[in-house]
């Protein structure tokens, strides 16, 4: 297994071997997890904390249950009832976490860079869990299993990014993921929300969904992310479905046996169309969750080889 850093801050300078290496591990992990076995002593006596400034509903969930399948004894700080509420800086957060003995810390910000900042404060091995417009590595993880397991490989692909790639960590990490793995990535927008870097990250620019989705094997639909938004990027909701919203009509640009991915939440009527979210063959949302899971038991489990015995 060819990992080489302590902590999972970002997808970007991963190399192939250590990407592939993590969804080899990860597979084995979604096989065992739908077999109904559990491996509980690979992290007992470990401590796993859940540190989420910013609302979760799937990336917290599999992390604890990804944390407990594995042994770990996990803990959610919900910073709504933390002293960070209080005025606590990062920093002293960090240095009560140090003191509890936390292994593995899970952490979410709305500041990119956050998580770097702690991974040099705690001993803990730490992985982002998303921060801010930066990055979401394990979100990425997920989609590129998920993609595997209905396409056989990623090389080759080509991998369509909709909607709101400028503020989308999900879309920062999926670029990095799957450029580096060899697959041919478009990101289809307006250009209000394609970020100025998208060049330089490898990927191709297109503002027409038509064309953006021309012969695409896969799919990826995101969310409007409002909350990072200053000012008004986009028309209304009802235009921007009408012009970006994925419904039959668009998604039969595609190859006909292409995959329609959304990380969640989803907005409905806003960027993906119910038929499709709910697609029977095509839609393969409900196991992105499931390889989530998986996917969090292999990061956990290669972070916590590197960590020291008895701390
Ligand atoms: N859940 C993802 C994230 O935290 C995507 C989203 O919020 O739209 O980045």
């Amino acid at each position: 297994m060819s990992y080489p850093r302590k902590h999972l801050l970002a997808i970007e300078g991963l190399e192939p071997p250590h990407i592939a290496d993590l969804l080899d591990l990860a597979e084995s992990y979604a096989l065992l997890n739908r077999s109904g076995k559990t491996q509980r002593d690979l992290l007992k006596g470990r401590t796993l904390i859940n540190l989420f400034f910013e609302d979760s509903t799937r990336t917290r969930t599999s992390f604890e249950l990804a944390g407990k399948r594995l042994g770990a004894d996990v803990i959610n700080m919900s910073v709504s009832t933390s002293s960070v509420n209080k005025g606590e800086t990062l920093l002293d957060t960090a240095s009560t976490l140090n003191a509890m003995h936390c292994d593995l810390l899970v952490v979410r910000h709305g500041q990119s860079g956050a998580p770097s900042l702690l991974s040099q404060k705690v001993d803990a091995a730490v992985i982002n869990a998303g921060d801010g417009t930066h990055e979401h590595p394990t979100q990425a993880l997920l989609d590129a299993l998920t993609i595997r397991r209905h396409k056989g490989r990623l090389e080759g692909l080509v991998v369509a990014i909709c909607g709101d790639i400028a503020h989308s960590r999900v879309a920062r990490s999926n670029m990095h993921l799957l450029t580096t793995m060899g697959s041919r990535v478009r990101v289809v927008g307006p250009p209000t929300l394609i970020p100025a870097e998208a060049a330089r990250l490898g990927v191709e620019v297109f503002h027409d969904m038509k064309a953006g989705l021309a012969g695409a094997d896969v799919v990826m639909m995101l969310r409007l992310q409002r909350e990072r938004m200053s000012g008004g990027l986009v028309p209304s909701a009802r235009e921007f479905f009408r012009f970006y919203g994925l419904d039959a009509e668009k998604l039969a640009h595609a190859k006909p046996e292409s995959i329609v991915m959304h990380p969640g939440p989803m907005n409905r009527g806003v960027e993906i169309d119910s038929a499709i979210a709910d697609h029977p063959t095509r839609s393969v949302i409900g196991e992105q969750v499931e390889m989530g899971v998986a996917c969090r038991m292999a990061v956990l489990d290669v972070l916590s080889r590197q960590l020291p015995r008895n701390r």
